[in-house]
Protein backbone atom coordinates (compact mmCIF):
# COMPACT_ATOMS: atom_id res chain seq x y z
CA UNK A 1 0.00 0.00 0.00
CA UNK A 2 2.88 2.27 1.10
CA UNK A 3 5.11 1.15 -2.32
CA UNK A 4 1.78 2.53 -4.25
CA UNK A 5 1.37 5.74 -2.99
CA UNK A 6 5.06 6.57 -3.03
CA UNK A 7 4.61 5.41 -6.77
CA UNK A 8 2.33 7.52 -7.48
CA UNK A 9 3.84 11.18 -5.65
CA UNK A 10 7.32 10.52 -8.02
CA UNK A 11 5.89 9.19 -11.23
CA UNK A 12 7.09 11.98 -13.49
CA UNK A 13 4.75 14.31 -15.52
CA UNK A 14 5.41 14.04 -19.21
CA UNK A 15 5.32 17.78 -20.96
CA UNK A 16 2.30 16.53 -23.15
CA UNK A 17 0.34 13.40 -22.37
CA UNK A 18 -1.45 12.46 -25.53
CA UNK A 19 -2.81 9.34 -24.86
CA UNK A 20 -4.96 10.15 -21.53
CA UNK A 21 -7.08 12.53 -22.84
CA UNK A 22 -8.85 10.40 -25.77
CA UNK A 23 -8.75 6.68 -23.79
CA UNK A 24 -12.33 6.82 -23.53
CA UNK A 25 -12.76 6.96 -27.51
CA UNK A 26 -9.94 4.41 -28.50
CA UNK A 27 -12.15 1.42 -28.79
CA UNK A 28 -14.26 3.63 -31.38
CA UNK A 29 -11.29 5.02 -33.20
CA UNK A 30 -10.00 1.44 -33.64
CA UNK A 31 -13.20 0.33 -34.62
CA UNK A 32 -13.04 2.92 -37.40
CA UNK A 33 -9.33 2.36 -38.71
CA UNK A 34 -10.35 -1.59 -38.91
CA UNK A 35 -13.57 -0.43 -41.19
CA UNK A 36 -10.90 1.58 -43.15
CA UNK A 37 -8.66 -1.54 -43.68
CA UNK A 38 -11.44 -3.66 -44.84
CA UNK A 39 -12.61 -0.50 -47.43
CA UNK A 40 -9.11 0.34 -48.59
CA UNK A 41 -10.25 3.99 -49.11
CA UNK A 42 -6.66 5.35 -47.36
CA UNK A 43 -6.49 8.61 -48.84
CA UNK A 44 -8.90 11.26 -48.48
CA UNK A 45 -12.43 9.92 -49.20
CA UNK A 46 -15.80 9.97 -46.91
CA UNK A 47 -14.08 10.36 -43.32
CA UNK A 48 -11.68 13.09 -44.71
CA UNK A 49 -14.73 14.68 -46.21
CA UNK A 50 -17.15 14.73 -43.08
CA UNK A 51 -14.21 15.60 -40.87
CA UNK A 52 -14.24 18.60 -43.27
CA UNK A 53 -17.26 19.35 -42.79
CA UNK A 54 -17.49 19.32 -39.23
CA UNK A 55 -14.29 21.28 -38.52
CA UNK A 56 -15.33 24.20 -41.19
CA UNK A 57 -18.69 24.07 -38.78
CA UNK A 58 -16.56 24.62 -35.83
CA UNK A 59 -14.58 27.32 -37.00
CA UNK A 60 -17.73 29.02 -38.47
CA UNK A 61 -16.31 29.17 -42.19
CA UNK A 62 -17.69 27.35 -45.23
CA UNK A 63 -14.99 25.42 -46.11
CA UNK A 64 -12.37 23.32 -44.61
CA UNK A 65 -9.51 21.74 -47.26
CA UNK A 66 -7.92 18.53 -45.46
CA UNK A 67 -3.97 18.62 -46.33
CA UNK A 68 -0.85 16.13 -44.47
CA UNK A 69 -0.11 18.75 -41.93
CA UNK A 70 0.31 22.67 -40.74
CA UNK A 71 3.52 23.45 -42.97
CA UNK A 72 1.39 22.23 -46.36
CA UNK A 73 -1.68 24.09 -44.98
CA UNK A 74 -0.12 27.78 -44.85
CA UNK A 75 1.90 26.78 -48.40
CA UNK A 76 -1.26 26.19 -49.86
CA UNK A 77 -2.83 29.45 -48.06
CA UNK A 78 0.20 31.60 -49.76
CA UNK A 79 -0.26 29.87 -52.79
CA UNK A 80 -3.82 30.63 -53.00
CA UNK A 81 -3.10 34.55 -52.36
CA UNK A 82 -1.16 34.71 -55.06
CA UNK A 83 2.35 35.20 -53.14
CA UNK A 84 5.26 34.89 -55.11
CA UNK A 85 8.79 35.98 -56.02
CA UNK A 86 9.12 38.97 -55.32
CA UNK A 87 6.57 39.71 -52.80
CA UNK A 88 7.16 40.30 -48.79
CA UNK A 89 4.69 38.97 -46.23
CA UNK A 90 4.85 40.26 -42.81
CA UNK A 91 5.01 37.92 -39.52
CA UNK A 92 6.52 37.99 -36.18
CA UNK A 93 10.06 36.17 -35.60
CA UNK A 94 8.83 34.23 -31.98
CA UNK A 95 7.11 31.48 -33.70
CA UNK A 96 7.25 28.07 -34.62
CA UNK A 97 9.90 27.68 -38.03
CA UNK A 98 7.19 26.39 -40.09
CA UNK A 99 5.04 29.94 -40.37
CA UNK A 100 8.08 30.69 -41.74
CA UNK A 101 8.95 27.57 -44.19
CA UNK A 102 5.49 28.58 -45.71
CA UNK A 103 6.87 32.13 -46.72
CA UNK A 104 10.04 30.91 -48.40
CA UNK A 105 8.66 27.72 -50.12
CA UNK A 106 6.92 30.24 -52.45
CA UNK A 107 10.42 32.54 -52.46
CA UNK A 108 8.28 35.38 -50.94
CA UNK A 109 10.50 37.83 -48.29
CA UNK A 110 9.71 37.56 -44.76
CA UNK A 111 9.34 40.61 -43.19
CA UNK A 112 9.45 40.77 -39.61
CA UNK A 113 7.29 42.54 -36.85
CA UNK A 114 8.13 42.28 -33.22
CA UNK A 115 5.79 40.95 -30.98
CA UNK A 116 3.00 42.63 -28.31
CA UNK A 117 4.78 41.99 -24.41
CA UNK A 118 0.99 41.63 -23.23
CA UNK A 119 -0.11 38.65 -25.70
CA UNK A 120 2.80 37.67 -27.47
CA UNK A 121 1.32 37.98 -30.70
CA UNK A 122 1.94 40.36 -33.56
CA UNK A 123 2.18 44.35 -32.28
CA UNK A 124 -0.20 45.75 -34.87
CA UNK A 125 1.25 49.03 -34.16
CA UNK A 126 4.31 48.38 -35.81
CA UNK A 127 3.01 46.68 -38.98
CA UNK A 128 1.84 49.63 -41.31
CA UNK A 129 5.50 50.92 -41.40
CA UNK A 130 6.67 47.47 -42.51
CA UNK A 131 4.28 47.65 -45.63
CA UNK A 132 5.79 48.33 -48.65
CA UNK A 133 4.23 47.87 -52.67
CA UNK A 134 6.08 44.83 -51.89
CA UNK A 135 3.67 43.27 -49.42
CA UNK A 136 1.32 41.18 -50.50
CA UNK A 137 0.18 39.14 -46.54
CA UNK A 138 0.58 39.51 -43.24
CA UNK A 139 0.59 36.00 -41.34
CA UNK A 140 -0.11 36.69 -37.43
CA UNK A 141 0.40 33.46 -35.17
CA UNK A 142 -2.22 32.75 -32.58
CA UNK A 143 1.08 31.84 -30.02
CA UNK A 144 0.38 29.71 -27.47
CA UNK A 145 -3.09 30.04 -28.18
CA UNK A 146 -3.82 33.27 -27.68
CA UNK A 147 -5.83 35.43 -30.83
CA UNK A 148 -3.60 38.04 -32.50
CA UNK A 149 -5.65 41.33 -32.31
CA UNK A 150 -7.36 40.13 -35.38
CA UNK A 151 -9.86 42.91 -35.82
CA UNK A 152 -7.27 45.97 -36.26
CA UNK A 153 -5.16 43.11 -38.71
CA UNK A 154 -8.30 42.52 -40.80
CA UNK A 155 -8.57 46.53 -40.87
CA UNK A 156 -5.02 47.24 -42.03
CA UNK A 157 -5.31 44.22 -44.52
CA UNK A 158 -8.27 45.96 -45.96
CA UNK A 159 -6.61 49.22 -46.10
CA UNK A 160 -3.65 47.80 -47.86
CA UNK A 161 -5.29 45.25 -49.97
CA UNK A 162 -3.29 42.61 -48.04
CA UNK A 163 -4.09 38.49 -47.74
CA UNK A 164 -4.70 38.19 -43.67
CA UNK A 165 -3.62 34.38 -43.24
CA UNK A 166 -4.26 33.12 -39.62
CA UNK A 167 -1.42 30.84 -38.49
CA UNK A 168 -4.05 29.13 -36.15
CA UNK A 169 -1.81 25.45 -35.64
CA UNK A 170 -1.60 26.47 -31.59
CA UNK A 171 -5.07 28.12 -31.14
CA UNK A 172 -8.09 25.35 -32.12
CA UNK A 173 -10.88 26.51 -29.68
CA UNK A 174 -9.58 30.00 -29.27
CA UNK A 175 -11.45 32.88 -30.28
CA UNK A 176 -12.23 37.12 -30.71
CA UNK A 177 -15.22 38.49 -29.79
CA UNK A 178 -17.17 35.21 -29.42
CA UNK A 179 -16.02 34.37 -33.56
CA UNK A 180 -13.41 31.34 -33.92
CA UNK A 181 -9.89 32.12 -35.10
CA UNK A 182 -9.24 31.02 -38.39
CA UNK A 183 -12.17 32.61 -39.35
CA UNK A 184 -10.96 36.17 -39.18
CA UNK A 185 -8.82 35.77 -42.84
CA UNK A 186 -8.75 34.91 -46.26
CA UNK A 187 -7.53 31.53 -45.07
CA UNK A 188 -6.71 29.88 -41.18
CA UNK A 189 -4.65 26.87 -41.33
CA UNK A 190 -4.71 24.79 -38.64
CA UNK A 191 -1.97 21.65 -37.96
CA UNK A 192 -3.22 18.36 -35.98
CA UNK A 193 -0.22 17.34 -34.91
CA UNK A 194 -0.61 14.93 -32.06
CA UNK A 195 0.14 17.34 -29.26
CA UNK A 196 -1.72 20.43 -31.02
CA UNK A 197 -5.07 21.06 -29.21
CA UNK A 198 -6.93 18.51 -31.73
CA UNK A 199 -4.35 15.89 -32.59
CA UNK A 200 -4.39 13.35 -35.25
CA UNK A 201 -2.63 10.21 -34.75
CA UNK A 202 -0.28 11.02 -37.40
CA UNK A 203 0.59 13.83 -39.26
CA UNK A 204 -2.44 16.46 -40.81
CA UNK A 205 -3.29 20.09 -41.45
CA UNK A 206 -6.30 21.66 -42.91
CA UNK A 207 -7.35 25.18 -44.08
CA UNK A 208 -10.49 26.66 -43.81
CA UNK A 209 -12.37 29.60 -45.91
CA UNK A 210 -15.01 31.19 -46.56
CA UNK A 211 -13.77 31.85 -50.61
CA UNK A 212 -14.86 29.15 -52.44
CA UNK A 213 -13.28 29.90 -55.68
CA UNK A 214 -10.06 29.84 -53.37
CA UNK A 215 -11.21 26.45 -51.53
CA UNK A 216 -11.89 24.79 -55.09
CA UNK A 217 -8.08 25.59 -56.02
CA UNK A 218 -6.57 24.16 -52.52
CA UNK A 219 -8.70 21.33 -53.22
CA UNK A 220 -6.89 20.85 -56.34
CA UNK A 221 -3.51 22.13 -55.20
CA UNK A 222 -3.39 19.47 -52.41
CA UNK A 223 -4.35 16.91 -55.03
CA UNK A 224 -1.33 17.40 -57.57
CA UNK A 225 -3.18 20.13 -58.92
CA UNK A 226 -5.89 17.64 -60.68
CA UNK A 227 -8.82 19.66 -61.71
CA UNK A 228 -10.20 15.87 -62.95
CA UNK A 229 -7.92 13.16 -63.25
CA UNK A 230 -5.09 13.61 -65.14
CA UNK A 231 -5.75 16.96 -66.02
CA UNK A 232 -2.64 19.38 -64.17
CA UNK A 233 -3.69 23.22 -64.19
CA UNK A 234 -0.36 24.43 -62.26
CA UNK A 235 2.11 23.08 -60.40
CA UNK A 236 0.97 20.96 -57.77
CA UNK A 237 1.52 18.98 -54.46
CA UNK A 238 0.43 15.65 -52.90
CA UNK A 239 -0.73 17.34 -49.58
CA UNK A 240 -3.41 14.61 -49.27
CA UNK A 241 -4.85 13.72 -45.78
CA UNK A 242 -4.86 10.09 -44.95
CA UNK A 243 -8.15 8.76 -44.21
CA UNK A 244 -6.60 7.58 -40.59
CA UNK A 245 -6.16 10.73 -39.90
CA UNK A 246 -9.84 12.31 -40.82
CA UNK A 247 -11.03 9.31 -39.04
CA UNK A 248 -9.32 10.09 -35.91
CA UNK A 249 -10.09 13.74 -36.43
CA UNK A 250 -13.27 13.23 -36.62
CA UNK A 251 -14.10 11.63 -33.26
CA UNK A 252 -12.21 13.28 -31.47
CA UNK A 253 -13.39 16.52 -32.37
CA UNK A 254 -17.09 16.73 -30.53
CA UNK A 255 -14.32 16.68 -27.38
CA UNK A 256 -12.16 19.54 -28.25
CA UNK A 257 -14.62 22.49 -26.59
CA UNK A 258 -13.99 20.01 -23.04
CA UNK A 259 -10.49 19.77 -23.87
CA UNK A 260 -10.32 23.74 -24.34
CA UNK A 261 -12.19 24.10 -21.09
CA UNK A 262 -9.91 21.37 -19.00
CA UNK A 263 -6.89 23.62 -20.48
CA UNK A 264 -8.53 27.05 -19.00
CA UNK A 265 -9.14 25.66 -15.52
CA UNK A 266 -5.55 24.63 -15.81
CA UNK A 267 -4.74 27.83 -16.87
CA UNK A 268 -6.92 29.96 -14.61
CA UNK A 269 -5.33 27.69 -11.44
CA UNK A 270 -1.76 28.46 -12.27
CA UNK A 271 -2.24 31.89 -12.78
CA UNK A 272 -3.80 32.28 -9.65
CA UNK A 273 -1.44 30.76 -8.04
CA UNK A 274 1.98 32.37 -9.45
CA UNK A 275 0.51 35.53 -9.38
CA UNK A 276 2.32 36.52 -6.24
CA UNK A 277 5.70 35.33 -7.56
CA UNK A 278 8.79 37.21 -9.14
CA UNK A 279 7.40 35.65 -12.71
CA UNK A 280 5.80 37.03 -15.27
CA UNK A 281 2.51 35.37 -15.64
CA UNK A 282 0.58 35.16 -19.23
CA UNK A 283 -2.60 37.34 -19.28
CA UNK A 284 -5.41 37.47 -21.72
CA UNK A 285 -6.61 40.42 -23.61
CA UNK A 286 -9.82 41.72 -23.44
CA UNK A 287 -12.69 39.81 -25.62
CA UNK A 288 -10.51 36.97 -26.67
CA UNK A 289 -10.52 33.21 -25.51
CA UNK A 290 -7.21 32.03 -24.70
CA UNK A 291 -7.17 28.52 -25.69
CA UNK A 292 -4.05 27.37 -23.85
CA UNK A 293 -1.68 25.37 -25.79
CA UNK A 294 0.99 26.36 -23.90
CA UNK A 295 1.43 27.64 -20.68
CA UNK A 296 4.39 30.33 -20.71
CA UNK A 297 6.20 31.53 -18.33
CA UNK A 298 9.16 33.97 -17.87
CA UNK A 299 12.00 34.37 -15.48
CA UNK A 300 15.07 34.98 -16.30
CA UNK A 301 16.54 32.24 -14.35
CA UNK A 302 14.57 29.97 -15.85
CA UNK A 303 17.35 27.44 -16.33
CA UNK A 304 17.58 26.73 -12.35
CA UNK A 305 14.10 26.42 -12.72
CA UNK A 306 13.81 23.89 -15.19
CA UNK A 307 16.26 22.06 -13.23
CA UNK A 308 14.46 22.04 -9.93
CA UNK A 309 11.06 21.04 -11.20
CA UNK A 310 13.30 18.36 -13.22
CA UNK A 311 14.77 16.71 -10.24
CA UNK A 312 10.93 16.75 -9.05
CA UNK A 313 10.23 14.59 -12.19
CA UNK A 314 8.12 17.60 -13.86
CA UNK A 315 9.08 17.92 -17.28
CA UNK A 316 8.92 21.45 -19.25
CA UNK A 317 10.32 22.85 -21.77
CA UNK A 318 10.87 26.22 -23.99
CA UNK A 319 8.89 27.82 -26.86
CA UNK A 320 11.13 29.02 -28.35
CA UNK A 321 14.71 29.09 -27.13
CA UNK A 322 16.03 31.31 -30.22
CA UNK A 323 13.95 33.80 -32.19
CA UNK A 324 13.57 33.37 -35.86
CA UNK A 325 15.26 36.28 -37.27
CA UNK A 326 18.72 34.95 -35.40
CA UNK A 327 18.41 31.72 -37.06
CA UNK A 328 21.19 30.09 -39.27
CA UNK A 329 18.25 29.75 -41.81
CA UNK A 330 17.52 33.41 -42.37
CA UNK A 331 20.94 34.60 -41.47
CA UNK A 332 20.38 36.60 -45.18
CA UNK A 333 17.65 38.47 -44.11
CA UNK A 334 20.37 40.25 -42.14
CA UNK A 335 18.80 40.67 -38.77
CA UNK A 336 21.06 40.77 -35.65
CA UNK A 337 20.14 40.75 -31.35
CA UNK A 338 18.41 43.81 -30.58
CA UNK A 339 16.41 44.06 -33.42
CA UNK A 340 13.15 42.57 -32.02
CA UNK A 341 13.29 43.09 -28.04
CA UNK A 342 10.09 41.75 -26.96
CA UNK A 343 10.75 38.66 -28.86
CA UNK A 344 14.12 38.34 -27.77
CA UNK A 345 13.06 38.66 -24.25
CA UNK A 346 10.73 35.82 -24.62
CA UNK A 347 12.60 33.89 -25.83
CA UNK A 348 15.51 34.32 -23.42
CA UNK A 349 13.07 33.82 -20.12
CA UNK A 350 10.37 31.11 -21.61
CA UNK A 351 9.39 28.19 -19.82
CA UNK A 352 6.29 26.37 -20.42
CA UNK A 353 4.63 23.99 -17.80
CA UNK A 354 2.65 20.70 -18.88
CA UNK A 355 -1.33 21.47 -19.16
CA UNK A 356 -2.64 18.57 -21.20
CA UNK A 357 -6.30 18.07 -20.59
CA UNK A 358 -5.38 14.54 -18.93
CA UNK A 359 -3.14 16.27 -16.21
CA UNK A 360 -5.08 15.11 -12.65
CA UNK A 361 -5.60 17.54 -9.69
CA UNK A 362 -2.55 15.75 -7.97
CA UNK A 363 -0.51 16.80 -10.75
CA UNK A 364 -1.54 20.64 -11.01
CA UNK A 365 -0.64 20.44 -7.54
CA UNK A 366 2.43 18.72 -7.88
CA UNK A 367 3.48 21.21 -10.13
CA UNK A 368 2.23 24.41 -8.29
CA UNK A 369 4.02 22.99 -5.36
CA UNK A 370 7.30 22.64 -6.55
CA UNK A 371 6.96 26.00 -8.05
CA UNK A 372 5.94 27.91 -4.97
CA UNK A 373 9.25 25.52 -3.45
CA UNK A 374 11.84 27.28 -5.81
CA UNK A 375 11.08 30.57 -4.78
CA UNK A 376 10.84 29.43 -1.00
C1 LIG B 1 2.78 23.20 -35.22
C2 LIG B 1 2.86 24.52 -35.88
C3 LIG B 1 2.91 24.65 -37.28
C4 LIG B 1 3.15 23.50 -38.22
O1 LIG B 1 2.33 22.44 -38.16
P1 LIG B 1 2.83 20.98 -38.62
O2 LIG B 1 1.56 20.23 -38.65
O3 LIG B 1 3.80 20.50 -37.61
O4 LIG B 1 3.43 21.12 -39.97
C5 LIG B 1 2.87 25.92 -37.83
N1 LIG B 1 2.81 27.00 -37.06
C6 LIG B 1 2.80 26.94 -35.71
C7 LIG B 1 2.71 28.19 -34.92
C8 LIG B 1 2.83 25.69 -35.08
O5 LIG B 1 2.83 25.63 -33.74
Amino acid sequence: MRNTVKQIETSAIPFVDVKTQDAHLRGEILSTLQEIIENTSFVLGPQVEAFESAFAHATGTMHCVGVNSGTSALHLALIAAGVGAGHEVITVPMTFAATLWAIRYVNAKPVFVDIDPGTYTIDVEQVEARITLRTKAIIPVHLYGQPADLVTLQEIAERHGLALIEDAAQAHGATYHGKPVGSFGQCGCFSFYPGKNLGAYGEAGAIVTNNTRIAQRLRALRDHAQSQRYHYQELGFNYRMDAFQGAVLAIKLPYLEEWIEQRCRIANSYRLLFEALPLIVPQVAPNRRHAWHLFVLLHPGRLRIRQFLEARGIQTRMHYPIPLHLQKAFADLGHRPGDFPVSERVANECFSLPISPGLTQEQQSRIGDALLDFFD
